[in-house]
């Protein structure tokens, strides 16, 4: 071994000895074995609340279930009759997402953008929510540092880079000017940042997909019409071909995991189902017959309810922005419909982005929905089904130490104590700084006012 071998040698021992200190864990106490006892358990399933259970929590994973369990050394939470619920889930966010998308691309520094993510994350699990599938934008970093236990923050699934053909929803630069790399120009900022791939035709979807898998995206997220608020495509425009979707689709399907797709108009969801995408994203513009179709594929629909039940300037519209707004809300309410009387698989999503003060607006989603469901049926979707979707992820998944969104031994330990009946007054989901009286992930407890 020459000097110059040994010191690498050295230097890979001393950089492996500094990744393996275990990173501190400031914002909770950690507690090897915690009882929750006397709960009402809603378990994520069943309408039927099961009353006076106690719930042994081991590390990160419920252990056992039942009336009197022997607290043998553990740390006792008395949760006096309260209702027991498992960690509510987002299949539908952008943690990354607190400033304009100008700024994210062009303008603010990636550590801002990184600081205020991590300021939303550690709000968004004060809220309850203690898994999310982020549905694009650089979160892995992020995720790394909630896993790590030294951020305080919700699971995250990540997608990472939008997939998106040129001009598409995810091309987010606004000059007109801006020369493709193909044609020796530049590379898009937006991709620099981590938020898109401009990617054409089979060969540069291939690609694009690969790439984004190799960060560790849980799923591909597809850009496949336009919107209110893209930069360039109307809300009318279908994106990306058939050929373009199965492409995608299989080399997803290839590495153990899925496509879904930001979609609103019919040819749009009808070409992603026809290609094997598992989720459409927001959707509203689906006929009857492609509605039929996800029903028949078994594809969950994942769409917002806040976004559309307020008027456009409450949500932010001006501009150009506005008739679209109102097109789309107009489509809301049939989508709403169509999907209600067909028992399609409803997600439970937000899609609240922009500034880091919009966060609690993510709670209100659990109130409008009531106008179509019950609060058990919304608690079920926010919690064992949108866990039924991250499944999808299959060997992606990044939890696979038990279920989430379940309350059942060998799950997750992801708990919420509500101050009060959910499944009579989901208000309390809504306002969940009053209405959550404990919340735990993983077995820690981020917030306790109980006794
Ligand atoms: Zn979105």
């Amino acid at each position: 071994m020459n000097s110059m071998n040994r010191r690498h040698f050295l230097s890979g021992i001393a950089t492996g000895s500094l990744a393996l200190a275990a990173p501190n864990r400031l914002f909770a106490q950690t507690k090897p074995r915690i009882l929750i006892r006397g709960a009402s358990i809603f378990d994520g399933q069943s309408p039927a609340l099961v009353n006076g259970m106690d719930v042994l929590v081991e590390n990160s994973i419920i252990t056992a279930i039942g009336e009197s369990l022997s607290a043998d050394e553990a740390e006792i939470i008395d949760a006096d009759g309260r209702v027991l619920t498992p960690g509510m889930t987002d299949a539908h966010t952008h943690i990354m997402w607190n400033d304009t998308i100008e700024n994210l691309i062009f303008g603010s520094p990636h550590e801002y953008t990184g600081a205020m993510a991590a300021e939303s994350a550690r709000r968004m699990l004060l809220r309850g929510f203690t898994t999310i599938r982020d549905m694009g934008g650089p979160s892995f970093g992020l995720k790394r540092a909630i896993d790590s236990g030294v951020v305080p923050g919700p699971r995250i699934l990540p997608s990472g880079f939008f997939i998106s053909q040129t001009s598409g929803h995810g091309d987010f630069d606004p000059r007109l000017s801006y020369l493709s790399p193909h044609f020796a120009g530049q590379l898009d900022p937006a991709y620099l940042r981590g938020w898109t791939i401009i990617a054409d035709g089979v060969p540069e979807v291939k690609k694009a997909v690969r790439e984004t898998l190799r960060y560790g995206a849980a799923q591909i997220k597809i850009m496949g019409s336009g919107s209110i608020t893209g930069a360039h495509d109307p809300l009318d425009v279908t994106e990306y071909t058939p050929e373009e979707l199965s492409a995608i689709v299989k080399e997803a399907e290839h590495w153990g995991t899925y496509a879904t797709i930001h979609a609103y108009t019919d040819v749009a969801i009808y070409n992603a189902l026809q290609a094997g995408v598992r989720s459409i994203e927001h959707g509203l513009f689906a006929s009857e017959e492609t509605m039929q179709m996800m029903k028949d594929k078994d594809v969950f629909y994942s769409t917002q309810f806040l976004s559309f039940s307020v008027g456009p300037e409450q949500a932010g519209m001006t501009g150009d922005s506005v008739p679209k707004y109102l097109e789309a809300q107009a489509g809301a309410t049939n989508g709403y419909e169509r999907s209600k009387a067909l028992g399609l698989k409803m997600s439970f999503g937000t899609d609240i982005l922009g500034t880091i003060d919009l966060g609690p607006f993510q709670s209100q989603e659990f109130l409008a929905r009531t106008k179509y469901y019950e609060p058990v049926e919304i608690l079920i979707q926010a919690t064992s089904l949108n866990a039924e979707l991250f499944e999808r992820s299959g060997k992606r998944h990044p939890y696979k130490a038990g279920p989430l969104g379940l309350i059942e031994e060998g799950a997750y330990a992801d708990l919420l104590l509500v101050n009060g009946n959910p499944l009579e007054d989901i208000s309390l989901m809504a306002n969940p700084d009053e209405g959550l009286g404990m919340i735990m992930k993983g077995g820690v407890v981020h917030k306790n006012t109980l006794s």
